[in-house]
């Protein structure tokens, strides 16, 4: 995925506008050398926004309803649509997680090591699992029961949420915690928790796009 630059999309508008009109006209509106513009047209006809034809000049080539579609949702990133993430520390409760699930409000708790560094996830159903059997929710610890450190599925700040809603259907699961990645003085990795991308916060930028599609007419 690339940007076009502000005389790029200039171009385009021209010809979309105007076309078919040929490079000289396209400079001459622009008030540059039709050197000056090959490059930008090279650029634009390989990327498929415009077309060229001899003697006639260049016209518009609409990219497409899906291509559109694909531009503008890998735009967004994690880290512009990520929530607050709810966290506890290994040596709680199989009971003070519940709790939390409820105070929290959230379906997914993340289980930070003494460190703070991320070493498990605990879900609704993973709770609900144990009320099951004879486990004494007051007495063992969480990290007994969660999915613990390397088969936590996580992404980073920068990744795309199209990349993290496929590791959210890839995988089944309703959530992944945002993190930091560090290496410590071994070369181990560890993980610093900075937030959670829920299946919500995926349909809340639907709904975001939606809206923004119906304001612009
Ligand atoms: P629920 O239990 O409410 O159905 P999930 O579908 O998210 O919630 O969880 C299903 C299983 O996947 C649980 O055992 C949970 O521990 C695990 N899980 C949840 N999130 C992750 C994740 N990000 N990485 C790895 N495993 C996860």
């Amino acid at each position: 995925m690339f940007d076009l630059n502000q005389r790029q999309e200039r171009i385009i508008e021209i010809v979309q506008q105007n076309g078919p009109i040929t490079g000289e006209k396209i400079a001459e509106t622009l008030s540059v050398t039709r050197a000056a513009l090959r490059p930008d047209l090279a650029i634009l006809t390989m990327s498929g926004y415009l077309e060229a034809k001899p003697r006639v000049g260049y016209t518009y080539k609409s990219e497409g309803f899906h291509n559109a579609i694909r531009r503008i949702l890998n735009q967004y990133r994690v880290k512009d649509c990520k929530s607050l993430p709810v966290v506890i520390s290994e040596s709680s409760s199989i009971y003070d997680a519940i709790v939390t699930l409820f105070t929290e409000d959230a379906g997914t708790i993340y289980v930070v090591d003494k460190d703070n560094y991320l070493n498990g996830v605990v879900s609704r159903k993973d709770l609900l699992k144990t009320t099951l059997g004879q486990t004494d929710l007051f007495k063992v610890p969480v990290s007994v029961i969660m999915t613990r450190m390397p088969n936590v599925i996580t992404c980073t700040l920068e990744e795309t949420v199209v990349e993290a809603a496929k590791k959210i259907v890839d995988h089944e699961i309703d959530s992944l915690p945002v993190v930091r990645v560090f290496v410590g003085d071994f070369g181990q990795e560890r993980q610093e928790v900075v937030g959670r991308i829920t299946k919500t916060n995926i349909a809340r930028l639907f709904l975001d796009l939606a809206y923004k599609t119906n304001k612009e007419g």
